[in-house]
């Protein structure tokens, strides 16, 4: 290992990772406009892990650009918690992101586009542990990111694979959190990095989420700081 990915190794990613598996509280207050703002930017378009790409496209806005690409094609292997993740993103967003169809006989290492779910492969900052209930990373269950998971265009592309649970001896099997804790993960592979109130910090994920997520599909990959258009959905 050398110098640059040990120093990101011990400094980023325990902020990124250490509450995905997180409290179940609902005591979050919910953002108005500027909030959902300033929450985007600091997830998004700050730079940071998981942000490898081009400095061109740090401070703007980076998602899996349905329009021009498809549909986010994911292979869910039958998982219910996958599953209901999918399903509650697309009733909270308004918007069907998702092909569930198209990768389904794709050998994982061979997706080229798309999210990979894997159940019990789990990990935590420092590997296998309690509060290690899931995180995003690369195909095979690094908790890096592929380079060139997204574009100069601030297009997502993946691959990524989303790890939930823990079948290691000492990891994550919060079974009755699940669920949410898959809609989290998916969440941070939809373009949602560093953790904020009301995901990831106080809860797994409350109504700030999903303002962030609404708001950032809504707009134009590369839309600047600027140029984002905020509404308070939920
Ligand atoms: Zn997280």
């Amino acid at each position: 290992m050398n110098n640059l990915l040990r120093i990101f190794t011990f400094t980023l990613l325990p902020i990124f990772l250490i509450a995905c598996g997180g409290s179940n509280s609902d005591s979050n207050d919910i953002a108005g406009v500027d909030g959902i703002r300033e929450n985007i930017i600091t997830s998004n378009m700050s730079g940071g892990f998981p942000w490898n790409g081009s400095s061109s496209t740090r401070t703007a806005l980076k998602i899996w650009s349905i329009d021009v690409d498809g549909l986010i094609p994911v292979k869910h292997k039958n998982i219910p918690e996958a599953i209901y993740a999918l399903n509650e993103i697309e009733m909270k967003t308004g918007k069907i992101l998702f092909d569930r169809n198209s990768i389904i006989n794709t050998p994982d290492q061979e997706v080229e586009r798309g999210l990979v779910f894997s159940f019990g492969t789990a990990l935590g900052p420092n590997g296998v542990e309690a509060n290690g209930c899931g995180h995003v990373g690369a195909v095979g269950g690094s908790v890096s990111y592929p380079q060139g998971w997204y574009d100069a265009d601030g297009h997502i592309q993946g691959p990524l694979q989303v790890n939930i649970d823990s079948d290691q001896p000492g990891g994550c099997t919060n079974g009755s959190n699940m669920n949410k804790i898959a809609v989290h993960e998916v969440g941070h592979a939809l373009g949602l990095g560093a953790h904020f109130t009301g995901f990831g910090i106080g809860d797994i994920y409350d109504d700030n989420m999903w303002n962030a997520l609404y708001n950032m599909y809504r707009n134009q990959p590369l839309t600047d700081i600027e140029g984002l258009t905020i509404e308070k959905a939920f």
